[in-house]
């Protein structure tokens, strides 16, 4: 098999849906600042517009989804209220929409001041698409748009637009309860980019740069959590709500002037950043790559398992399955590829990235073990379900599925299928030659079996397929001559 580069893809891109999804709805509200709200009708019910005439307006299913959602919704409110201490009135003024957002366009949510015919209320804006997939954390992203429209609500909209971001969005994201998965993004995009992810905490001082600029903001009310409990941080957030000096508030909540508790966050985000680390088996991670790169790929192996069994984060656990899978399949222990794969394709189906490579290599792996049926089985699904795989991998699924047809004796479907694949530029491309070559012949197709042998001797004079191939035709023309003599 040759090898691609795509080893990193599909972390990237689990990694950039968790991004999109955590981010999505902050774009929306940091671009929302203006003086009037936008005035919409809609046909709000319970807290929910049921003005949606998408795509999904006419599934059975989307509407139940939507009815889950009226209950997170509520308990979102009530989370909110629990945690900051901030008191909701209005409730009914928190709305939920929903629309189709094409998946590019990278919004999850969004979220708004409107003017409606109930009032102005907050309307957070909910992708249809990523609700159907299921993709998405709808209770941390709710809560902490609540946040925004709890704090907005009672400061007016001047007052809390005019308190600092890192102010606003430090007690939303500490609110829902996100520094944690925060975190986990910011070390996997460093992990992503190959720095070591120490390198991460040596960094944070420099973290408003970061790609995630609320992660720091959020540590401060974590740290006053941890230090000295929740009630200081929710007497804190009523004095800012109150309209109280900000800073003078913090200080007198941790009982440092400011230049203190900057050293002491400094210190408290490293620890917080190690053990976090420390929990996602990133280090076991890095040191099983540079022992395979370093040709020990079973000590890699062994290493990535007992990251598996140990780690409490799920957050890398997928990815190490993906590499244990990989990296058995090229030392040819195709049962340990096959149930590392099986792995990822079972218990993490929301690593989207990773789910059709998997299946590709999947069925891969029972080619090689001959077990063509099953090997059939995961084609088939990889067909109906991996509609998104890039077009590199389709070309090679669809040599893996004439590979697997020839097998099983169906020469004609599978030299359709080499066909296609020897003439999209396939990875296999030679092997797709040489298995339409032998479809044909077996087939009786003579003389199209000794076109394909002409075309991959034009295309690659020196494939170790052509003196097997020659002598398997020569033999056939051999036996064809006996059975009709001139
Ligand atoms: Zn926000």
């Amino acid at each position: 098999m040759t090898l691609r580069k795509i080893e990193l893809l599909p972390l990237v891109i689990s990694i950039t849906l968790i991004f999109i999804i955590g981010t999505g709805m902050d774009w929306l509200m940091a671009s929302s600042g203006r003086e009037f709200f936008p005035v919409v009708s809609l046909d709000i019910k319970d807290g929910i517009d049921h003005s949606y005439a998408g795509k999904y307006a006419q599934h059975d299913e989307f509407w139940s989804l939507v009815n889950d959602i009226s209950i997170i919704r509520k308990q979102a409110l009530q989370t909110v209220q629990d945690r900051t201490g901030l008191v909701i009135t209005n409730r009914e003024r928190f709305v939920l929409k929903f629309k189709d957002f094409s998946m590019e366009s990278g919004f999850g949510a969004s979220s708004m001041p409107v003017r409606t015919q109930i009032g102005d209320a907050i309307l957070v804006t909910i992708s249809s698409e990523q609700l159907m997939l299921g993709v998405m954390d709808i209770d941390a992203s709710l809560v902490h748009e609540f946040i925004h429209g709890a704090m907005r609500q009672q400061m007016g909209f001047r007052n809390y637009q005019a308190l600092p971001k890192w102010i606003r969005e430090g007690i939303a994201v500490w609110g829902a309860g996100q520094l944690q998965e925060r975190t986990r993004n910011v070390i996997a995009a460093a992990y992503l980019e190959e720095r070591d992810p120490v390198s991460v905490v040596h960094q944070l001082d420099n973290m408003h740069n970061s790609s995630d600029d609320y992660l720091v903001d959020a540590i401060l009310f974590e740290y006053i959590e941890q230090a000295h409990g929740v009630e200081v941080v929710r007497s804190l957030i009523a004095r800012v709500v109150a309209g109280d000096n900000y800073l003078e508030a913090i200080e007198d909540a941790t009982g440092l002037n400011w230049n203190e508790l900057q050293r002491v966050l400094y210190k408290y985000a490293h620890g917080y950043f190690e053990e976090i680390i420390s929990m996602s088996g990133l280090g076991e991670i890095q040191r099983a790559q540079k022992l395979y790169d370093w040709g020990k790929a079973s000590q890699a192996i062994e290493l990535l398992e007992e990251l598996i069994a140990t780690k409490e984060d799920p957050l890398l656990k997928p990815n190490a399955w993906y590499l244990v899978g990989r990296w058995s399949q090229e030392l040819e222990r195709f049962g340990l590829a096959a149930m590392a794969f099986t792995n990822v394709l079972d218990d993490y189906p929301d690593y989207i990235g990773l789910q059709d490579d998997s299946r590709f290599r999947l069925a891969s792996c029972y080619v090689s073990m001959g077990e063509y049926e099953k090997a059939l089985v995961e084609l088939e699904r990889f067909f109906k379900v991996h509609i998104q795989a890039p077009a590199e991998l389709q070309v090679d699924a669809w040599f893996l599925f004439g590979r697997v047809q020839y097998a099983l004796t169906n020469y004609l479907v599978a030299a359709q299928a080499l066909r296609f694949a020897a003439q999209n530029r396939c990875n296999f491309v030679q092997d797709s030659f040489y298995y339409l070559c032998l479809a044909h012949l077996r087939s009786g197709e003579i003389f199209q079996s000794k076109l394909a042998m002409a075309e991959l001797a034009f295309r690659y004079p020196y494939s170790k397929h052509l003196p097997k191939l020659k002598s398997q035709l020569d033999k056939k023309l051999l036996t064809a001559k006996q059975n009709h003599p001139l």
